[in-house]
């Protein structure tokens, strides 16, 4: 293949923009990707440098704190997940890690090969982790041995949330003096959350989801508790090394910057948060995945169509969907037909969802009419690969979309 000259190739429905509907990249406004056509720049020189303070207090009216620090790193989250945990534990701790879906498991996979040690609370996915079971946990840990607790805000893969402050408050009511961690890469920036306000001390989160940036940078938040375990914590680390970034002209990057991008984050902090306002971000997100949902119950209601992942109403994602196949149809063949037909991308299934669901992202820069598209195409797809469902999803999903708020 001569790589200079390949060309991504050529769909059917090549006219009109892709409807880009994944969890993760998500669209990138316009005005963001101007914002990042730039020649480069010096990353110490000062007129970045005032760009990149910006973007840091920005950053940390995102993440609702004063207290907090942020270190940012060139890295998609995986590196901000392991940041996370090498920063502040040494070899041998123990973390407990309560199950939501494959995010959750893969950071207990990591920090099982860091060295550490994982006590794992096992939960339905469609479900979401009993508090019960967190309370249980804790209470039993009466030496402290659990060193920090480790949360996925947003189960990208299950389409759930967990109720981070719910675990700050048995913490709390249990004078455990675990660190909470946070797992906020496709929660920030989509739905409320406060890293000071319900005592987060390790938050990660990336560019490429709620920020509506390209894949490129990831940031750890860390409480001032979580510095002072920093201080004390062994594992080696050089380039995730907060200590390091700290001793930087930066104070919270090692290495080259990715200036580009931070020119773009300027951009995309500006639009949630002077020109639409991160309560009415949220807002925005809540309506379109309520649409969603009211899509999907609608396809499955009274037949055997396909049904919403997540069972459990306080758990559901303003992030995005999870859509459960029927027994013996292939998600692949829906997002097949949605993205080589219709020009609609879809997230597929991951780990032993894979082929069983497929997902709606709603997060990031979408309208209305960009989620009532991709749910008309995806009903065709549905339709086009023979799978049974209740037509008139888009309809129901205009109905919730023109009903007053709640
Ligand atoms: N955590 C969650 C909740 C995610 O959704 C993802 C990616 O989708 C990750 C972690 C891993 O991030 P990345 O793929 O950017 O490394």
């Amino acid at each position: 293949m001569d790589g200079l000259t390949a060309k991504t190739p050529a769909r059917p429905m090549a006219r009109g923009r892709l409807f880009f509907a994944n969890p993760g990249p998500t669209n990138i406004p316009d005005s963001v990707l101007l914002a990042t056509a730039r020649a480069s720049v010096d990353f110490n020189d000062p007129a970045f440098m005032a760009v990149y303070e910006s973007c840091m207090a920005g950053l940390k009216k995102v993440l609702k704190t004063e207290a907090g620090t942020v270190f940012c790193m060139t890295t998609s989250g995986h590196g901000a997940w392991e940041a996370s945990l090498v920063n502040v534990l040494s070899p041998g701790d123990t973390v407990l890690i309560p199950e939501t879906g494959h995010f959750s498991d893969t950071w207990a996979k990591m920090a099982q090969r860091l060295g550490y040690h994982v006590q794992w609370l096992p939960a339905d996915w469609r479900q979401g982790i009993e508090m019960a079971r967190v309370r249980e946990a804790l209470a039993a840990d009466a030496a402290h041995a659990i060193k920090a607790v480790c949360c996925v805000h947003n189960e990208t893969a299950a389409g759930t949330r967990l109720p981070i402050e719910r675990v700050r408050a048995i913490l709390d009511e249990h004078g455990h003096p675990a660190l909470l961690m946070a797992d906020t890469i496709s929660s920030l920036g989509c739905f409320d959350f406060r890293m000071d306000e319900w005592g987060v001390d390790v938050c990660v989160g990336g560019s490429q989801k709620g920020l509506m940036l390209p894949t490129g940078f990831a940031f750890t938040g860390a409480s001032p508790k979580a510095l002072e375990a920093h201080r004390a914590a062994t594992t080696p680390r050089f380039y995730l090394d907060w200590s390091q970034m700290l001793a930087r002209p930066q104070k919270s990057f090692v290495g080259t910057v990715p200036v580009t991008l931070f020119y773009g984050l300027a951009e995309a902090l500006r639009l949630m948060l002077e020109e639409e306002g991160l309560e009415n971000v949220f807002r925005r997100h809540a309506r379109l995945a309520r649409a969603v949902r009211a899509c999907v119950a609608h396809w499955g209601e009274g037949n055997s169509g396909p049904q919403l992942f997540c069972q459990n109403p306080e758990r559901v994602s303003d992030s995005v969907t999870t859509v459960l196949m029927p027994e013996g149809h292939d998600a692949e063949a829906v997002r097949k037909i949605a993205l080589e037909r219709f020009n609609v991308s879809t997230g597929a299934g991951l780990n032993v969802l894979a082929g069983k669901v497929f997902r709606i992202g709603h997060l990031g820069d979408l309208n209305e009419p960009m989620i009532l598209g991709t749910l008309g195409a995806v009903e065709m797809a549905l339709e086009l690969a023979g799978v049974p469902h209740r037509p008139g999803g888009v309809q129901a999903a205009m109905a919730s979309l023109t009903r007053p708020p709640a």
